[in-house]
């Protein structure tokens, strides 16, 4: 019986979408003589963001996957976004589905999916929405688990995003840590494809997720990636993917070694309070914030003044630069400070 758990990384590997039955058999014979892959994916019904492009090859392609177990013994996987999806991928017996980013932000759609699977001992991976809502992902797992599917596994593909990006999907890793911290029992996996969108920050992608304690990755494995018909750019042939997979460093989740163990409890002890003064020193700094707040309410000033801000922040990134600490961190860190010191002096001004 197939179990998330069973192996560690657990790897999904596959085809963005099942094209041709020679394509979808070619791609699994490659991948299954390497060993390396726990789970097959094809995408049988693709949700295209765009009509007049390729949508899948639907039911038929079932039959390929039947066959790809057949004559393998990967065991299979794919998309579904409704319960005739649902009712078609049981008929032909694929061991796991997936839902897909755009169907998780719909709870009618996950919903019905779950009603589908009602009594159904099938296991299923459930894709962040597509927008950066935890809530909703959440919900979905919680959906399946009312319905009874107890095998469940998150997989995080990043969120959309507005602007440009060195990625397709931004994995905003934040998020997913807060989702692993609300699902802690939950085994959480990485979908380097979609988040990278390219072929070239693929390893680095899954192995970030590794050192981050994930449990496993999706990749869109192709025997000719450029000719793909959906997703090309991302895609990688069997031996890139074996080559990537040999790559990847896993770390132990954690050691029983005592001298280790003894000088982490230590560091994370000076962490702690470390942690400590900085939460002392920040409520002094906003107590600072409410006096400058009457002065200004005494006065009718404005609470923001940007020139100070402006200031403030450059000369602050400026000094993280001389202590390592990188501009992107001293921005965010100065900008929820203020906006916490903004929020103080509102508060008096209405009072
Ligand atoms: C896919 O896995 O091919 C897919 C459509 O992914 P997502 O739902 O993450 O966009
Ligand atoms: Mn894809």
């Amino acid at each position: 019986m197939i179990s998330f758990t069973e192996k560690r990384p657990f790897v999904i590997a596959g085809p963005c979408s099942a094209e041709t039955e020679e394509q979808v058999l070619a791609t699994a014979r490659a991948l299954a003589a390497q060993g390396k892959t726990d789970l097959f994916r094809a995408g049988i019904w693709k949700p295209r963001t765009r009509p007049n492009s390729f949508e899948g090859v639907g039911t038929e392609g079932l039959g390929w996957l039947r066959k790809v177990k057949a004559e393998t013994g990967l065991r299979t996987t794919t998309e579904v976004a409704n319960k005739l999806h649902v009712y078609e991928a049981l008929k032909y017996g694929v061991d796991v589905l997936w839902i897909g980013a755009r169907t998780t932000v719909n709870p009618f759609s996950v919903q019905e999916i779950a009603d589908a699977l009602e009594g159904v001992d099938i296991p299923v991976i459930v894709k962040n929405p597509i927008n950066p809502d935890i809530g909703l992902w959440r919900g979905a797992v919680e959906r399946l688990q009312k319905a009874g599917i107890s095998r469940l596994a998150g997989l995080h593909r990043g969120f959309s995003s507005f602007g440009d990006s060195d990625y397709r999907n931004p994995p905003r890793w934040q998020m997913a840590i807060e989702f692993k911290r609300m699902m802690p029992d939950l085994p959480l996996f990485v979908d380097p494809s979609h988040i990278c969108g390219r072929r070239d920050t693929l390893a680095a992608v899954a192995q970030q997720a590794l050192d981050l304690n994930y449990d496993g990755m999706m990749l869109e494995v192709h025997p000719n990636p450029d000719e793909a018909w959906s997703d090309a750019k991302q895609q990688i042939t069997p031996s890139q993917f074996g080559a990537l997979v040999d790559g990847l460093k896993l770390p132990k989740i954690s050691s029983n070694d005592p001298d280790f163990l003894a000088s982490l409890s230590g560091l994370r002890q000076q962490i702690d309070e470390i942690d400590e003064e900085v939460l002392n020193l920040l409520c002094e700094r906003m107590k600072l914030a409410e006096s400058i707040g009457v002065y200004k309410r005494n006065n009718n000033i404005a609470i923001l003044q940007p020139s100070r801000w402006n200031s403030l922040l450059e000369d602050a990134k400026k000094r993280g630069e001389s202590r390592n600490l990188s501009t992107e961190f001293v921005t965010a860190l100065l900008q929820a400070v203020h906006q916490e010191s903004i929020n103080k002096q509102e508060n008096i001004i209405r009072k």
